[in-house]
């Protein structure tokens, strides 16, 4: 047996087997070899598993994503069958008498630079697929398993780290739980983790390698251990442990219907914060009254082009209808720092979470901007959405912001195309948009403190670097005095402020959030009922 330590990401024990997921960026090796005709059999071989691959992760996304989501597995399908490509790969075999690998590898980096310098943005994007297939055929030649398609029955990832984008790709139905080498408990990764509802540990000492895949595993997430291959004294002891968890989760489900409101009366809009669509089941289960944010980026993170106003409206639709009347609020594009979507094409940044993110490139874009400000306004018309905006620094900001607002609603008017005047809101998680918050509140319907932010920028504590993750700390003095300060001025001018944050769902600050006058909390679905146990128990 090991035993690894971990930071803790959420609680809970998972018992499983571990799946270890490699980086996709692969070391190749040149090999010289004496039969090629051997290398472009074993090339073919190859191509014909990830066509096949790539048949089955085309018809599971049309069943999960639908048409336009699944159309880049057969874009990808093409791809790989397409002549020029398969006879660079063969040419390079013969001509260089070199390894299979080597040769896709070769090829996919020569057609990916010959898309990234043509001019036409949708050909630019293409560089993308090309080095998404390359590597596919490359993990096929070096026996490596498809990691889009995690197992058959649910397992433990093992990964060095794991990319926001990693992560929402995953099935989320096949993972027991996450253990990364690397990684921060204030990353997007752990926030999604936390979405998901499943135990997980980052910052583990844990040596990775391909031997882990299949041995069983136990990850206790509320004390941060990780066991591989655990004699029986632990999993019988992790397994009464999980009993345990389980009792204290039922208890909590009974729960579910009644009021968000304190011994005295006064009641809190308890919502759940989403990234993605599938979400919406866990926000149902856990009796969410709302959604407080939804991480629109996610949506732009998951594919490698820009979604177009149709497929947004789709899906903002989608929530609307399905949580009939209830309010979402729905944050408009927050990408950057440890977002990155490799098709905007971003330069590579010293410090990316001070950089050009979010609303700065939005307000620079109005191309990308007003596509989603579109789609945003169509599905108002279908239930109670509201739109806030990340990242927010100055009044000047806001003018602007509400400057292209106002173009797309006469925009759509002109076009007699149906909408609806969504509630705008802010995010609060910059010291600046604290303080000057009063101003800022005549603007808009309602704040939203990001809390996850506010730390980093207020105790310059970069949320991604685990060494530091010991002087993040959300309890600080300064935040919890700018939580009081923009709650008061909210309520000066007549406007609901909330926090969705981690911090919202810290049942030991509830009571403090309740005192200062806070009107919703919105924390990851899992956590909904632990939050109104709480809340019903204060005086
Ligand atoms: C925050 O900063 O607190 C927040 C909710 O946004 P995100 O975690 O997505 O940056
Ligand atoms: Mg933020």
């Amino acid at each position: 047996m090991t035993e690894c330590r971990g930071i803790s990401v959420f609680g809970g024990v998972a018992i499983g087997k571990i799946k270890v997921l490699i980086k996709c960026e692969q070391q190749v090796k040149r090999i010289r070899v004496k039969d090629s005709s051997l290398e472009i059999e074993r090339y073919q071989g190859a191509k014909k598993v990830a066509i096949g691959q790539l048949e089955m992760l085309h018809a599971k996304a049309l069943r999960e994503v639908g048409e336009s989501g699944a159309a880049i597995f057969e874009v990808h399908q093409m791809m790989l069958e397409d002549d020029d490509f398969n006879e660079a790969v063969e040419n390079i075999i013969l001509s260089q008498n070199v390894n299979a690998e080597y040769a896709v590898a070769g090829a996919g980096d020569n057609f990916a630079n010959i898309f990234s310098a043509m001019d036409d943005e949708y050909m630019q994007g293409r560089a993308t697929d090309v080095k998404d297939i390359s590597e596919r055929v490359i993990s096929i030649l070096l026996g490596r398993s498809d990691n889009s398609d995690i197992a058959n029955e649910p397992v433990i990832i093992v990964a060095k780290d794991l990319t926001p984008s990693e992560t929402v790709q995953l099935d989320k139905e096949k993972v027991l739980a996450f253990v990364t080498e690397g990684g921060s408990v204030n990353s997007h990764t752990a926030i999604l983790a936390r979405t998901m509802g499943i135990p997980a540990l980052v910052s583990t000492d844990i040596r990775i390698d391909e031997s882990l895949n299949g041995k069983t595993a136990v990850v206790d997430g509320g004390n941060g251990v990780f066991y591989v291959e655990p004699d029986e004294n632990i999993v019988a002891r992790m397994k009464k442990k999980q009993e345990e968890n389980n009792r204290k989760k039922e208890l909590l489900q009974e729960l579910k219907g009644k009021e968000t409101i304190t011994r005295s009366g006064r009641k809190i809009k308890l919502y759940a914060n989403i990234g993605n669509i599938k979400d919406l089941a866990l926000v149902m289960q856990n009796d969410a009254e709302g959604i407080g944010l939804f991480r629109s980026e996610f949506i732009y993170l998951e594919r490698d082009s820009f979604p177009t106003e149709e497929e947004q409206f789709a899906i903002y639709k989608t929530v609307a209808e399905t949580m009939a009347g209830k309010e979402i609020i729905i944050r408009t594009l927050d990408i950057g720092a440890d977002k990155q979507c490799e098709y905007f094409g971003i330069s590579p940044e010293e410090n990316p979470a001070m950089g050009y993110r979010a609303i700065r490139i939005c307000l620079d874009r109005p191309d990308i901007f007003k596509v989603q400000l579109r789609a945003l306004h169509r599905a108002a018309a279908y239930g109670n959405v509201a739109v806030m905006f990340p990242m927010i620094i100055s009044l000047e900001e806001v003018l602007a912001i509400k400057k292209v607002v106002k173009e797309v609603r006469e925009e759509l008017e002109n076009e007699k195309i149906p909408y609806a005047n969504p509630q705008i809101g802010l995010m609060i998680e910059t010291p600046a948009a604290v303080a000057v918050s009063k101003i800022l509140a005549k603007e808009v319907d309602f704040f939203s403190i990001g809390t996850n932010d506010l730390t980093q920028y207020t105790l310059a504590i970069d949320r991604q670097n685990s060494v530091i993750d010991k002087y993040y700390d959300a309890h600080h003095p300064a935040i919890l005095a700018m939580i009081d300060f923009v709650v008061k001025n909210a309520h000066k001018e007549g406007i609901w402020v909330g926090i969705c944050g981690e911090l919202g769902a810290d049942t030991e600050l509830t009571e403090t959030f309740v005192a200062m006058g806070i009107d919703e909390l919105s924390v990851s679905p899992g956590q909904v009922l632990a939050v109104r146990n709480k809340i019903r128990n204060i005086s």
